[in-house]
Parts: structure tokens; sequence; C-alpha cells
């Protein structure tokens, strides 16, 4: 008895064939970079737990840009970090903060790039916390909305006025997006757009971040305000809210881990949904390629297509500069 070979296999037969029937693509266009800025003159720090990732002062930038230039990736993630923490943020918005520096440096080197701000207080604040913080009765210490929603939208439209493209409140709070959006507006800024980060799970793979943004919590965790790892309908709901409050842009956060969570939001909603391939995510690959147990840039080429297959229109990830988009 002679069995068929059926027209997938005979499809897969060399690495050409294979190419013209392939599904999902990636560019560099659809990958954005995040960049560490820190305070100071002629910094360039290592990483410990991210290998190869540094964090910048804004006057050393220029090698790393040099770097983003060649590999084509024409948008960067901004995260900031203090001059002097206090427990209310104040510096998050200081008209002269590291962060409105390099975007000073960034836009003269290429104003064509788009440049996202990441908005929040966890690295501003003594306590760590991605808000200001009220004490409940009970001793309980929450986050203060109002108060929070107030330093958020300062911090955005000082970004703003700065040059940044697209403001990313990361924080979660309620009523973030509609408050940053009526701010920008007042000040002349509504062509800024807003990425919400719609749907942040509190993961344990925002650990090596942890140390990149020196944002731990002094005390407590987060699961008080982002998401809990066992619920999809609630992304639903978050994105829901986001849109209905004047998101241009939704995320999903970490990566990998909730591919489903990904190919729903995008099923739901017609806004662009971006994927974070976040620190853990990072440093697992990382880790087991120096053990010579994976082989990096096919892991990180699988993974970075799983999240497009999955329905991310554009993918943030700490291998955007490295990954070989050919790697088979
Ligand atoms: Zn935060």
């Amino acid at each position: 008895m002679v069995y068929p070979i059926h027209q997938l296999k005979r499809l897969r037969r060399t690495s050409a064939l294979r190419d013209l029937v392939q599904e999902t693509r990636l560019t560099s266009a659809e990958l954005i970079y995040p960049l560490f800025i820190v305070p100071g003159k002629n910094q360039e720090q290592p990483i410990h737990s991210m290998p190869e990732q540094y964090r910048y002062s804004p006057d050393a930038l220029m090698p790393i840009l040099e770097k983003i230039n060649a590999s084509g990736v024409k948008t960067i993630l901004l995260f900031g970090q203090a001059d002097v923490k206090d427990a209310q943020g104040y510096s998050v918005y200081a008209a002269d903060s590291c962060v409105v520096q390099a975007l000073a440096v960034i836009k003269k080197y290429n104003p064509e790039w788009v440049v996202i701000t990441d908005v929040c207080l966890c690295s501003y604040t003594t306590h760590g916390h991605c808000g200001l913080l009220k004490v409940l009765p009970n001793g309980q210490r929450i986050i203060d909305n109002p108060k929070t929603l107030e330093v958020i939208s300062k911090a955005a439209v000082v970004y703003a006025q700065a040059g940044a493209d697209i403001v990313a409140p990361s924080g979660m709070a309620d009523g973030m997006v509609a408050a940053i959006r009526a701010q920008l507006d007042r000040q002349h800024l509504d062509h800024v757009a807003i990425l919400a980060y719609a749907v942040k799970y509190a993961s344990s793979f925002y650990g090596p971040f942890r140390e990149a943004a020196d944002c731990a919590p002094e005390e407590g965790d987060r699961r008080g305000y982002q998401m809990n790892f066992a619920n999809k309908k609630e992304a639903l709901l978050e994105a829901a809210f986001d849109v209905e409050e004047g998101a241009d842009l939704l995320m999903v956060k970490p990566g990998l881990p909730y591919l489903d969570v990904l190919s729903e939001l995008t099923q739901h909603f017609s806004l662009p949904v971006f994927a974070y391939q976040v620190s853990g995510e990072y440093s697992m690959i990382k880790a087991a390629a120096q053990q010579g147990w994976l082989n990096e840039q096919q892991a990180v080429l699988e993974s970075l297509l799983a999240l497009k297959r999955a329905g991310a229109r554009a993918i943030i990830t700490y291998f955007a500069l490295s990954v070989d988009l050919g790697a088979r």
C-alpha cells in the first residue's frame, strides 16, 4: 500500500518553499527597544540580571543610538529613574529629569523615530509603589488614586512637551488614561498618543526589571493593582475601560505566558495591541543560552513570532537589537 504525501509536507520540503507559504513574518519596524535612563554623567551601567543590557545617562547614549540605527528598529520605550526619591515622587515631572534630557538627545539624533515614555511612580518613590499611597483605618496602605492621577498627568505633559510621541502609563491607577488625555489636550498636546498598559499581570517575570529600574516595592507587592494571572475575562474589562477612556494603543504584559489573552484581546478590540516580552522572559532565554541549553537566536525568533501569531501588532523586547529575523 502506498501512502500519499499530503500537500502540506510537499510545501515543507525546502526552505524556499517554507518561506513561500509562511503565514507570519516579523520586521524590525514592529520591534520596540526599551531603554533605561539614569541621572548623572558618562554612565553605562550593566544590569546584572539582564546580560548585555545597560542603563545609560543621557550624555552617554550615542553608542546605543548608533546600534539602534543599524538594527532598523525605529521605536524606543524610555524608562527613567529619580535623582532623589521621595514619598511623593516629585522628580517624575521635573523639567530637567534624565528622561527629558534623553528625549532631547534622541530626537536630535533622529527626529523620525517614535519615542514612547513610560509614566510611572515606582522608580521615583521611596516606597517603590506605582502610585502615591494612603493609609486605611486598619493600617493597610493602598494607592491614593486621585493624587496619583494628578502627578502622573503632570509627568505625561512634561514628557510630551519634551517630544515624546506616545506616553505609556504603566501604574494601572483607575481613570489614568482619561486623566492624562484631558491634561494633554488642555496643554495643546492632542497629537500625543497614549499606550495603555491595559492588561498587566502581577508577574514574577518582572524580577530582573526591578533591578534595572530600581523599583522593587519597599514592602508589600503590586497584587493590589496588577492583575491576577489566573484571570482572562478581567483582561477584557481592563482593556474596555482604557478604550473608553481614550487609549490609542493597548498592551499585554508579560508576553509568552499570556498568548491566550493577547489573542482574545486582538479579537475583541480593533485598536492595535502590543505585547511586552518582559525582563524575565529575556533573562530566561539568555541564561539558558549561556549554559548552552538553548540556541539563543532560534529561541528568540520563535518566541517573538509566537507573539506576532497571537495578534501582537508590535512587540517590546530587549532582543530588538540582537534578534536575527532570518534565524532558522
Ligand atoms: Zn510602576
